[in-house]
């Protein structure tokens, strides 16, 4: 079995009939749990009802560091959210000062919210950093991100920066960006991570792995992220899909391994 740790299915399309056919097109390739992600207050509730209807999917909530214009969180209510059982973790939130840069200060102060916010019920943090390393290390720092840990998702940056987030107890998890051409640096740290603190996403429907890129992503492309970072490694496929699952449900210990499947009427 092997999980994509971080992809938004709502965000594919929100129509279940879809969402099932993406959970039955990785389910053929051995992809068999699935962490959406949210990344607004408007579409948490969208995330959550996906995670009480199917077994195989989890939650979070959390409001991503480009969104602007839509509801902004308090730790208070950020962490009455959190609190929700359905929900596994807090995220994703980060900084991103490639899109982002005119709402640094924005940015930052929401990234401190959702750490108070995962501290205070104690689940983990799904943290997206782009173009804003020495900040988002920082403030992690600062906010004593490394209580809860968490994961550096989608992780474009060189071994030195694997290693700094590695030091505050984050895992890290690969995407395709990994397979693509230009990513000799990515592909260094996907090799030096230790086993235990590697994961393999999507972030579905962007950056579809190579040899879709181009295309519209999709949960079953998780498989050629992974057989990528076996190869890197120098392990085999089965191995690493061992590896990265057992690690995701250690990092997220409310993911519930159940069977695919419509969950009981009652959550
Ligand atoms: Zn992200
Ligand atoms: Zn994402």
């Amino acid at each position: 079995m092997l999980v994509d740790s971080h992809c938004h299915l709502d965000l594919i399309d929100p129509t279940l009939e879809r969402v099932e056919a993406l959970l039955a097109q990785a389910a053929a390739v051995g992809v068999g749990h699935f962490l959406c992600v949210s990344v607004s207050l408007g579409n948490a509730p969208v995330v959550r009802a996906l995670a009480a209807r199917y077994a195989q999917v989890s939650a979070s909530v959390g409001v991503h560091p480009n969104q602007v214009g839509d509801d902004e969180p308090d730790v208070t209510r950020l962490a009455g959210l959190a609190a929700d059982p359905l929900i596994v973790a807090v995220g994703e939130t980060g900084l991103d000062y490639h899109y982002g840069a005119e709402h640094i200060t924005l940015q930052q102060a929401r990234l401190r919210t959702h750490v108070r916010a995962a501290r205070e019920v104690g689940k983990p943090l799904i943290v997206h950093m782009r173009e804003a390393t020495d900040d988002t290390l920082r403030i992690l720092a600062e906010e004593r991100a490394q209580e809860v840990g968490g994961v550096m998702h989608c992780f474009t940056e060189d071994w030195p920066t694997a290693q700094r987030a590695l030091e505050l107890g984050f895992h890290i998890s690969f995407s395709g960006i990994v397979t693509f051409k230009t990513a000799e640096p990515i592909r260094e740290a996907a090799r030096r991570v230790p086993a235990q603190r590697l994961l393999v996403e999507t972030d579905a429907p962007y950056l579809a792995p190579v040899p879709h890129r181009g295309k519209q992503n999709q949960p079953a492309y998780v498989r050629q992220v992974a057989d990528y970072v076996a190869a890197l490694r120098g392990i085999e496929p089965s191995a690493l899909d061992a590896q990265v699952t057992a690690n995701f449900f250690e990092l997220f210990p409310l993911a519930r391994k159940d069977q695919p499947g419509l969950r009981a009427a009652s959550r």
